[in-house]
């Protein structure tokens, strides 16, 4: 790697395709805590909760977990999905999302996605709906809300529960709703990589007192008063450190997503030879992966765009979720296909400097150009 980077010419440093952005307020918040004694779930838990309902998801509770997939997952038994449902769900995303429908014991059905947006296409779900269809999972992939409106109709007229996958969506926006509000319950990721990171953890949204209540219980061990266990639950519990770094980044989330709109304006401004992001005329997308379509040789592209020029990707994802060993399924998915060979994800992160844009978009055009 050391060599790699000793190539590249004279003015540049490596620039990576992600980077979480952690201060020292960050290092100080989890300090305190530490100073404090107390580093289970407790105050810094319920403040972190609170706030991130008020900062993202339009006052909706929100209960912290200690990932995204332990949030998919508690949504779905929260809902009564269970063995015998169907869940239709994108198999163009990451395998968290099946993940989670295949460890409550659902079938998962996948669906092709629109090749615009990369989410899953309204009309493939019309289409997979059966008399076993309990729930619909869409993805806001890369930050770019699914269609709601559509979905979301087609979910009331035969009964479905909506469990949003905002993983990679923090702040984004349908029609001005946030993501995450639509459906009986949103999901979102806090991992390192994600537009803001605990360190580690997961949030769930809900607007329904019952379910708010059980999913606490699912996450504590089924107890609300300690000894007094009402159902079979699980520990998956975030803690004061976690939630104390989370609470740091959620003041600061929103600068950060209007920094990388800003980046992926220019990128896309800037780049000419190569198909860039498409976002619908409805949406609010937080551009958590800038993504474009390299039709020939993507994985060639990359490795020029690393060795050439010092600029890092990265390919999500590579094998649709159908195809990896752990469901291993022969379906007909063409644009999910195609997707899984042609997308490559440039760096857009908010503290990219414009020289660091600025070789992004020379070493794109170069090599599109050239490989044209
Ligand atoms: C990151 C991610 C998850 C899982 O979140 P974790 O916090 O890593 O468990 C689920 N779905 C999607 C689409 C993701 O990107």
């Amino acid at each position: 790697m050391t060599d790699l980077i000793a190539s590249v010419d004279a003015e540049s440093d490596f620039i990576p395709a992600a980077k979480p952005l952690i201060g020292t307020d960050e290092r100080r918040a989890v300090d305190g805590v530490l100073a404090s004694g107390m580093l289970a779930q407790g105050a810094e838990v319920a403040a972190f909760e609170r706030e991130f309902g008020a900062t993202l998801v339009d006052d909706h509770d929100a209960v912290a977990v200690n990932s995204g997939t332990s949030a998919l997952h508690l949504a779905l038994l929260a809902a009564g999905v269970g063995p015998e449902d169907e869940v239709i769900v994108p198999s163009f995303t990451f395998a968290a999302t099946a993940n989670a429908v295949a460890l409550v014991g659902a079938s998962p059905v996948f669906v092709d996605i629109d090749p615009d947006t990369y989410c899953m296409s309204p009309a493939a779900v019309r289409a997979a709906i059966t008399s076993r269809t309990a729930a619909v999972m869409p993805v806001h992939l890369y930050g770019h809300p699914a269609d709601m409106t559509a979905i979301g109709a087609l979910a009331s007229s035969h009964g479905l529960a909506v469990v949003e996958d905002a993983a990679q969506a923090h702040g984004a926006r349908w029609r001005g709703r946030a993501v995450g509000t639509f459906g009986i319950a949103g999901a979102f990721s806090l991992y390192p990589t994600k537009n803001m990171t605990a360190g580690e953890g997961g949030m769930i949204t809900v607007d329904d007192a019952n379910l708010d209540r059980l999913l606490r219980l699912y996450r504590n061990q089924g107890m609300e008063r300690r000894y007094e266990n009402e159902v079979v639950g699980f520990n998956l519990r975030m803690s004061e450190l976690h939630a104390a770094i989370g609470r740091v980044q959620l003041r600061k989330v929103l600068g950060w997503t209007a920094q990388r709109q800003a980046n992926a304006a220019y990128l896309s401004r800037e780049i000419t030879t190569i198909e860039t992001p498409v976002t619908a005329p409805c949406a609010e997308h937080v551009f958590h992966q800038y993504v474009v379509r390299v039709p020939e040789d993507r994985d060639g592209f990359a490795r020029a765009l690393e060795l050439e020029y010092g600029v890092g990707s990265g390919v999500y994802y590579p094998t649709p979720v159908h195809r990896l060993p752990s469901f291993d399924l022969d379906l007909d998915l063409p644009e999910t296909e195609r997707a899984a060979r042609e997308v490559l994800a440039l760096p857009v992160y908010p503290s990219l400097t414009k020289r660091q844009l600025d070789r992004v978009v020379r070493g794109v055009e170069a090599l599109s150009r050239a490989g044209a």
